[in-house]
This record gives structure tokens, sequence and C-alpha cells, in this order.
């Protein structure tokens, strides 16, 4: 592999646990792959090989989908685009504003301080939309789960994910 910057032969190595590739390109910041060829450049320039990119965002759309924390605006935009809507339609099927929805996949602030949210039952029709890309375990015993889960948790930190591709699976999965 050559850099598209200084011609150099680049080296590629794969990331770890400890050392995982920031997955920018998902939209998310909170995502991280393990086990995927990264080719770093002393120029600065950085290039990463990612196999298999469908099967690795049905992996992470079935993680937000269960997630108990309502969605945060990142979030809600990726499932959307895995869904494969346009701002336009997603935001009639909601029955919110396209400006809303803007404002809540961009994280905007309101006057009060808070950042615009769905609310609980987009948040959950936005999972229900998402789901059906996926269709592997039934999307009622998830709504339970998270009702009761909601109801114990108060922790509303986002936690860091990471997603492996180990070299001998043609599979990505939730690194453990
Ligand atoms: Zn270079």
């Amino acid at each position: 592999m050559r850099c598209p910057g200084c011609d150099r032969d680049l080296k590629g190595q794969k990331t770890t646990l400890e050392q995982p590739y920031q997955y920018v390109e998902s939209g998310l910041d909170n995502v991280f792959l393990v086990g995927v060829t990264l080719y770093a450049c002393q120029c600065g320039e950085e290039l990463v090989e990612i196999p298999k990119v469908e099967q690795l965002d049905d992996v992470i759309a079935k993680v937000l989908i269960q997630k108990i924390d309502p969605l945060t605006g990142a979030e809600v935009r990726f499932l959307r685009k895995y869904a494969e809507l346009p701002a336009k339609d997603f935001a009639k099927i909601l029955g919110i504003g396209p400006e809303h929805l803007s404002r809540v996949e961009n994280k905007k602030v309101q006057r009060t301080g808070a950042t615009y949210v769905l609310g609980a039952a987009a948040d959950k029709l936005t999972r229900v939309i998402a789901h059906k890309a996926s269709q592997d375990e039934s999307i009622k015993e998830i709504l339970l789960t998270l009702a009761e889960a909601s109801k114990k948790k108060a922790s509303r930190k986002t936690a860091r994910l990471f997603f492996e591709k180990r070299p001998r699976s043609s599979q990505w999965k939730i690194a453990a």
C-alpha cells in the first residue's frame, strides 16, 4: 500500500482493544474497531481497511436498538441512515418537523441549556424502524427489556463501544 499523500510504502497493523480504530465514518463518536488493518504514515496520512461494512453496521445497529438509555442525536442519525430513510421522510414518519429532527441529530442546544431530544415514543419508533432491517430478535422482547431496565438504571453516560473483526472469522461481533 502506497501513501496517497507522500507515496511512501506503508505497512499495515491490526488494531487492538488497547489501540482501536475510532470508526468516525459511522458518524458516532464512541465506536471503536478492533482487528482492522490500519496504515499510518509519518506524513500524518491514515488509511484503514474495514471489511464487510454492511455486516458491521448490522451489529452496531443491533447494539443501539437495544441500548437502555435514550438514543443520542448521532445514534438517531446512524439508525435513520441504516434504515435508508432520508431525513425528510423519517421526520414525517415520526410526526415531527424536519428542523426538529435536524436539531436532534446535530445535538443543538436549546435556550434552557438542554439538547434537543426525540422524546420517548419517537425514540422507540426509531428503534422499531431500524430493527426492520435486522429482524433477528423480537422487537417486543427488546422494548420490554428496555422498559424494565430503564426503571432501575440511573447512569446516563454514553459508554465506549468496541466491535471486533477476528482474523479467522468472517463476521464482525461485539468485542467482549
Ligand atoms: Zn505519507
